[in-house]
């Protein structure tokens, strides 16, 4: 473990809430599955850039658009959160 350097303070929440998203929220989850969490970094990175899109890509496992339209669903909602956890 190398220590973090010049990172916003509350990227881990937010990088948690995002694959969390990611993988899917159901009431009383509160922690995503380890692929999900290991995805929540670049998830966090793309949703830095506001691109819907590529988020969805990104979740759906594919890389490339289209996603289909629950990962577009998700996506929406990683950006938002992104947005306003960001601010
Ligand atoms: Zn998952
Ligand atoms: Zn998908």
């Amino acid at each position: 473990m190398s220590p973090t350097v010049a990172v916003a303070p509350d990227t881990t929440a937010l990088q948690l809430l995002i694959s969390l998203i990611a993988c899917g929220q159901r009431p009383g989850k509160t922690q995503p599955c380890d692929s999900c969490r290991r995805k929540g970094t670049g998830l966090l990175n793309i949703a830095s850039t506001g691109a819907a899109d590529a988020v969805a890509a990104a979740i759906c496992g594919t890389g490339k658009a289209p996603a289909c339209r629950d990962c577009k669903v998700k996506a929406l909602e990683i950006v938002r959160v992104y947005n306003e956890g960001a601010e």
